[in-house]
């Protein structure tokens, strides 16, 4: 879903999964378990286009908690200190920070790693 908005709006990305191996320095965050791969130079473009989508979709579901529509998208950029932390991160993540997405109610601040998926 969010490739096909991505290169609506002419951007260059690939959805990454494990056969797939790359060499290019190209940013990866994790959306819905999947490896969502941006152009680097298009990267601020495309985080904001998949903001906005984002924030109009989390309106439309419901906490499973309290059941609210008041889910809202947190986003921790962990980065590392010192050379070896940031070598293993560039190495692991291919990038020197870690950002973690998750999805916390605005009305009972249940959290969400993943948002459920409608039947
Ligand atoms: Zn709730």
């Amino acid at each position: 879903m969010q490739l096909s908005i991505l290169k609506e709006k002419g951007i260059n990305c690939y959805i990454k999964d494990e056969y797939t191996i790359t060499i290019d320095p190209l940013l990866s965050p994790a959306i819905g378990g999947m490896k969502l791969m941006v152009d680097k130079r298009q990267w601020d473009l495309a985080t904001k286009i998949l903001d906005a989508s984002d924030n109009e979709f989390l309106q439309t579901i419901a906490c499973p908690n309290c059941h609210q529509h008041t889910l809202n998208q947190v986003v921790l950029v962990q980065k590392p200190t010192g050379f070896w932390e940031k070598l293993k991160f560039r190495l692991v993540n291919g990038q020197e920070a870690e950002v973690k997405k998750y999805f916390q109610c605005g009305t009972c601040g249940f959290k969400l790693e993943e948002l459920p998926t409608e039947e």
